[in-house]
């Protein structure tokens, strides 16, 4: 019996090691989540390109979970929520090789001043 869960499949595998956008665009990002629905990996909203809350929208899955190293929490775009989830298959974040802001080589010089805010 498959688990089903509003916006998250357990056994959907991330879909690469960084924000598929921003990898494609030639930008940077500053941390990763990975849609708990179908695997798609975008950057945080403190990113420029905020590529993980636009496929939420895009593409209708609510929910991404954390893809950085050691987290497991899950946020909630349509509840604007944190919350916690099931275990999703792995690699459950992003290599240690990945810098955070990434990729490497890409991250300009100012990107602090770059970043938008969150509250
Ligand atoms: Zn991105
Ligand atoms: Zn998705």
């Amino acid at each position: 019996m498959a688990r089903t869960l509003r916006g998250i499949n357990p056994d959907s595998k991330p879909k690469g090691n960084g924000c598929e956008e921003c990898l494609k665009e030639g930008s940077w990002w500053l941390h990763l989540r990975r849609c708990a629905q179908c695997g798609h990996i975008g950057c945080c909203d403190s990113s420029p390109g905020r590529h993980a809350a636009r496929h939420a929208a895009l593409a209708g899955h609510p929910i991404v979970a954390s893809f950085e190293p050691l987290q497991n929490w899950f946020y909630d775009y349509e509840k604007k929520k944190v919350m916690r989830g099931p275990r999703l298959v792995g690699p459950r974040w992003h290599p240690e090789t990945q810098p955070a802001p990434g990729p490497k080589g890409k991250v300009p010089p100012n990107w602090v001043s770059l970043l938008h805010e969150v509250a």
